[in-house]
């Protein structure tokens, strides 16, 4: 008999409030600048604070290092940011709070946390996360930025490339090369920006996710104290591998809500739209497409979900994260095409919505681990390959 009460997801009346009040918050100061945050390629910096003011940076952490909450409550933060209609702050958001800062918690030093971690979920201090290169994207172990040991200092020399929030983090969780060729050579650093010999390549001119500043970065003869290494020395691949896991989960659990949004839209499109005496969404191509899509949208929630429970109960999740990953990305291409189509010409100017999520849709399948990888990785999980 059922208790009246939702076992799974295990979303509590204490998730719920913070589901209510981050999206009043991205409803109301974020959703109406989207469009001209876009148009001018960056967000006011204070969103960061705006975030943090209302824990949204802290969540999964601790409260020793100012955060708070449990798993689900990044579930819902991934979730809500979609309704500011603006990827590029989503994804900077996403940076600043899982995917730069999650590893310092892990492996930092007390040091670390406080004067990179802490700092960052206050959003007093912008985050960005240093792995890819011109030359080395997938191709992790293959990074060639090199970390000397000089002293009690180590001397930083290379470039990263497509860094989110490059032109003005504060600090970067930095991949380097420390050791011998291959993934036993890895490392990872706390690197402030303000050491000299750091520079900004260029702010890179993208196609989506306009408000992000994505940037080029060099280091030459960058020096930080070797107590800024995060973990062990040439230990970085397992633990950037381990870092990725958070950062598709929240990409997977926020293309799902995305699509949803995309749906959403399009079904009131639909209704409001009128094409040769009625509402487009009483043609039946539409109903049965619009309809397959939230079929298989609720098949990548699910998955996503249950990628999700395993990981906030520590248990092995990368083949059901990268499966959540792959499966949203890749059905979001088609589902914010339909979405697009019905829009019609609407759906071509960037005034609307769904115009630019076509564009900021592209990079799920790229970022963060192309479609090409998630595949490659769950055929080594899975047994005859
Ligand atoms: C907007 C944006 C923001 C980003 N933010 C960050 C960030 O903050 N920090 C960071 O470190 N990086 C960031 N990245 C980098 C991103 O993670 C890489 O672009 C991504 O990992 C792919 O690497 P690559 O571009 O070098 O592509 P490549 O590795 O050159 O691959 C190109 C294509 O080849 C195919 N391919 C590659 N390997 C295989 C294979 N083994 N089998 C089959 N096909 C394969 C895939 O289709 C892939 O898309 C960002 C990228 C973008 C575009």
């Amino acid at each position: 008999m059922s208790t009246g009460t939702p076992i799974f997801p295990p979303f509590t009346p204490e998730h719920d409030l913070f589901r209510a009040s981050l999206r009043a918050y991205v409803e109301r100061e974020l959703a109406p600048h989207a469009a001209d945050w876009d148009a001018a390629g960056i967000f006011p910096r204070e969103v960061f604070t705006g975030m943090a003011a209302l824990g949204a940076l802290g969540v999964g952490y601790p409260e020793s290092v100012g955060g708070g909450g449990d798993y689900w409550h990044v579930v819902v933060l991934a979730e809500e940011l979609v309704k500011s209609r603006n990827a590029g702050v989503n994804m900077a958001m996403l940076v600043q709070a899982q995917m730069a800062t999650p590893i310092i918690n892990e492996i930092g030093t007390d040091e670390q946390k406080k004067l990179f971690l802490a700092p960052a979920l206050a959003g007093e201090k912008i985050a960005a996360l240093g792995v890819s290169e011109p030359d080395a994207g997938s191709d992790v172990a293959n990074l060639k930025t090199t970390a000397r040991r000089v002293g009690d200092d180590f001397v930083i020399n290379g470039a990263k490339m497509w860094i989110t929030n490059g032109t003005r983090a504060d600090f970067v969780t930095l991949a380097v090369r420390t050791g011998e060729v291959g993934y036993g050579g890895i490392s990872l650093l706390t690197f402030p920006t303000d050491v000299k010999g750091f520079s900004i390549g260029k702010k890179l001119s993208k196609i989506g996710n306009l408000s992000s500043d994505t940037a080029l970065l060099f280091f030459e003869d960058c020096k930080v104290p070797a107590r800024y290494l995060l973990g062990e020395e040439n230990a970085g691949f397992y633990h950037i591998m381990t870092n990725f896991q958070g950062e598709r989960l929240c990409a997977a659990v926020g293309a799902v809500a995305g699509m949803q949004q995309m749906v959403d839209d399009a079904i009131q499109y639909g209704n409001e739209r009128t094409a040769f005496g009625k509402p487009l969404i009483k043609m039946q191509v539409w109903k049965h497409k619009l309809v397959e899509h939230l079929t298989a949208i609720e098949a990548a929630r699910w998955l996503a979900y249950r990628a999700c429970d395993l990981f906030a109960r520590g248990e092995p999740a990368t083949k059901e994260i990268s499966m959540a990953k792959l499966f949203a990305g890749d059905l979001m291409q088609k589902v914010v095409y339909d979405c697009q189509q019905i829009h019609g010409g609407m759906g071509y100017v960037t005034e609307s919505h769904i115009a630019r999520a076509f564009v900021d849709a592209r990079l799920i399948t790229i970022g963060g681990g192309a479609s090409e990888i998630m595949k490659e990785i769950i055929s080594k999980l899975v047994p005859g390959f």
